[in-house]
């Protein structure tokens, strides 16, 4: 799959462009690539499609929130996951409304099937999902169970007796919409509205399934498989297209959405792809050296702590972080530390500290080796 352009590229506009200049960016651009201006012109016909997803993420204020923090990945799309979930009719519509510069080009029929019936849509479900780091580092396959509506086996989701007692809706005649000619002083005018009897379905039933009543569907729990990529991070939302519900009496289920939530770690803390840890360390050991077990995501590891080692120091353990869900990069565990100083001593160690408290090599003073906190960072990220 060709690299996703960005959505504020397409739109030629700044990332901090405000709603309305959103709105006057899309309206250009949309009449401009209008297939109704550039008859079998793939190319404008594309570049149409990708002028109404870029505006119905970035009008979105949620969708442009999570495309700013996440880019596209964020908006699914990758690994089997649904796309950004735009419509273009309704974007088309939201923004022109009646006074549309072309005729039906959507043919108000842009989510009919060939048969002229309205494809119904069932709700989508959200669930929250709780992953501890090391999954979150791993990526994981959760299984999981969720109460949704699905077709009715035993009328297969009509809602009529075994399946087969329907008959055509008389109303209508089948077409679950009701066309009025009205005359008026500018002449003839059609009107049409949905079909009351049938509530636009065409048809209705004579005797009602006993398992769903009539619904043409039944709640069930399912136990769902969901494969959750490394890297994913708090609030951001995974979508499988049509496991969310059935709609009543036939159409296409809905997306469940999965909203990640990140459980804390007791000793660990992640920082986008780097891991933080807090390593208090005994005195004598800053001043002596010695071997240090610390935990990391994929268990305890053993580092090396130099004699001398001074509090504020950053050891880097490369590779020890998460994977960034944007990239192939590999995040580091940054280890802070710090030096633990005894908040009683017994008279033994007071002893020993008088001593060393005049001893020559305990002066404080300044090294060549002596660099603020900022010096030390610097060094670090280069
Ligand atoms: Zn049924
Ligand atoms: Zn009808």
């Amino acid at each position: 799959m060709a690299q996703k352009k960005d959505y504020y590229e397409v739109l030629g506009v700044s990332k901090t462009a405000t709603e309305d200049e959103l709105k006057k960016a899309y309206r250009k651009l949309a009449i401009q690539y209008h297939p109704d201006k550039n008859p079998g012109d793939k190319v404008a016909e594309e570049k149409f499609k990708e002028i109404a997803e870029a505006y119905g993420v970035l009008s979105d204020a949620e969708k442009r929130q999570r495309y700013d923090q996440f880019g596209h990945q964020g908006m699914g799309g990758a690994g089997g996951f649904g796309g950004a979930g735009v419509n273009m009719e309704d974007i088309f519509s939201s923004v022109f409304g009646d006074d549309s510069p072309f005729g039906s080009f959507f043919g108000g029929g842009g989510r009919r099937s060939s048969g002229g019936q309205p494809v119904r849509k069932g709700s989508d479900l959200r669930i929250k999902l709780k992953l501890d780091l090391e999954e979150i580092a791993n990526g994981v396959e959760k299984k999981i169970k969720v109460k949704r509506y699905v077709s009715c086996n035993t009328c297969s989701g009509n809602g009529s007796k075994n399946g087969n007692s329907l008959k055509t809706c008389t109303t209508c005649n089948g077409n679950g919409q009701i066309r009025k000619v009205v005359s008026t002083m500018l002449g003839q005018m059609v009107s049409t509205s949905t079909c009351h009897t049938c509530q636009g379905e065409g048809k209705v039933i004579v005797d009602r399934c006993e398992t769903c009543f009539g619904e043409g569907r039944v709640l069930n729990e399912d136990l769902i498989s969901i494969k959750i990529p490394a890297g994913v991070g708090e609030g951001m939302q995974l979508s499988m297209t049509g496991k969310g519900n059935v709609p009543t009496r036939g159409g296409v289920a809905g997306d469940l959405l999965i909203v990640i939530e990140e459980e804390e770690h007791a000793e660990l803390k992640r920082d986008g792809s780097n891991i933080i840890y807090d390593l208090k360390l005994n005195f004598a050991d800053a001043v002596l050296g010695k071997e240090a077990e610390i935990p990391t995501i994929g268990g305890k590891v053993k580092i090396t702590i130099k004699a001398g080692t001074q509090p504020g120091e950053v050891l880097r353990l490369k590779g020890k972080g998460l994977k960034d869900i944007n990239s192939y990069g590999v995040g580091d565990q940054l280890v802070h530390v710090n030096i633990y100083t005894p908040t009683t001593v017994n008279s033994e160690e007071r002893g020993i500290l008088e001593k060393l408290r005049e001893a020559p090599n305990f002066q404080p003073r300044a090294t060549k080796n002596d660099k603020n906190f900022f010096d030390r960072m610097k060094d670090f990220f280069h």
